[in-house]
């Protein structure tokens, strides 16, 4: 999968970018008023907040801990550093303040209850992973001492746009160095919108960010595809991934841009990963299954298929765990 044959394949000539083993992300227009005229939206559910010690987070640089912030947004201390995923805290997955998704549940630290952030990674522009607002707070606390943020190939303008520097742009299986570790922008299967007229041109990626002892996967968003089967023969094995579980329903729609629960599974064992947390549920409510139906499914498919539960679990808001 490493041939230059291969590697371009997803550049289409207009500028605009493609998956590996679907064409059918871009649905019409009529699909779209489809899809909102049958909709049945689910009951807002707010979580309860795990407890978690802020004032530890920011001193700690010894331990290996894991913090569910919320959605897609994961705080992860390892090897020394501090590293956020897809950061997420403002009310709103929305261009507007006023309008578009809510947030049901605050996010698990406020910003300015955050560590010093060493490294972030952004897996696409969708406006429930690229926050404008949180980008900015994290950047204006740490001016003199700015995070590297690492984003899908021809993302790196929206960030200059605002003024924030420190941005390595990466291609599929690209890769580059990040003090003692190697950071790979992998395939997964989604698509990019935050205007109308910027459909798909910019890329979107999952991350592998490698250290000595850790191998760590963050899929963004993804729909289920031969990518994992691939990912899992590159790498071998993980010791750790954030797999999204929400964002399913409904199927006709969502199934080539979102797992479920069942297809969640099949990526944690497609790529042989020792343990898997299930994001991107629980905080906004952007498609139609229920609020809390997420985690109940991942336990139903473990019931049935024999896993050992805590092998891909899931976490409350705010929730750290030692690693
Ligand atoms: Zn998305
Ligand atoms: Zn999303």
């Amino acid at each position: 999968i490493h041939d230059t044959d291969t590697k371009m394949k997803h550049h289409l000539s207009e500028g605009s970018f493609k998956n590996r083993y679907t064409n059918t992300i871009n649905k019409p227009f009529s699909d779209v008023i489809k899809w909102a005229w049958n909709r049945t939206k689910p009951e807002p559910i707010h979580f309860q907040h795990a407890d978690n010690d802020p004032q530890f987070l920011k001193e700690n640089r010894e331990h290996r801990t894991l913090t569910w912030i919320g959605h897609s947004t994961l705080l992860i201390q390892y090897g020394g550093i501090n590293i956020l995923t897809d950061p997420h805290l403002s009310p709103r997955a929305s261009p507007l303040s006023f309008a578009g998704p809510k947030r049901l549940t605050p996010p698990g630290l406020p910003v300015d209850d955050l560590p010093k952030i060493d490294l972030i990674i952004i897996s696409h522009n969708h406006y429930d992973h690229l926050d404008r607002l949180t980008l900015e707070k994290i950047y204006e606390r740490q001016l003199n001492n700015p995070p590297q943020i690492f984003v899908p190939l021809k993302l790196k303008e929206w960030f200059l746009d605002l003024g924030i520097k420190n941005v390595t742009e990466l291609d599929w299986n690209e890769s580059e160095k990040f003090g003692k570790w190697l950071i790979h922008a992998v395939p997964v299967q989604h698509w990019s919108w935050r205007t109308p007229w910027d459909r798909n041109k910019t890329l979107w990626a999952g991350w592998v960010l490698e250290t000595k002892g850790f191998r760590f996967f963050f899929s963004g968003d993804t729909g289920y595809s031969q990518d994992f089967e691939n990912l899992g023969k590159q790498f071998g094995q993980f010791d750790l991934a954030a797999i999204p579980i929400g964002g399913y329903e409904p199927r006709w729609f969502m199934k080539d841009s979102h797992v479920n629960p069942e297809e969640a599974v099949l990526i944690h064992q497609d790529i042989n990963s020792r343990y898997s947390v299930g994001i991107h549920w629980g905080t906004f409510i952007l498609t139609d299954e229920p609020v809390e139906e997420p985690p109940k499914r991942l336990l139903a498919v473990f019931e049935k298929a024999g896993i050992p539960e805590e092998e891909f679990f899931v976490m409350k808001h705010g929730e750290t765990k030692v690693l």
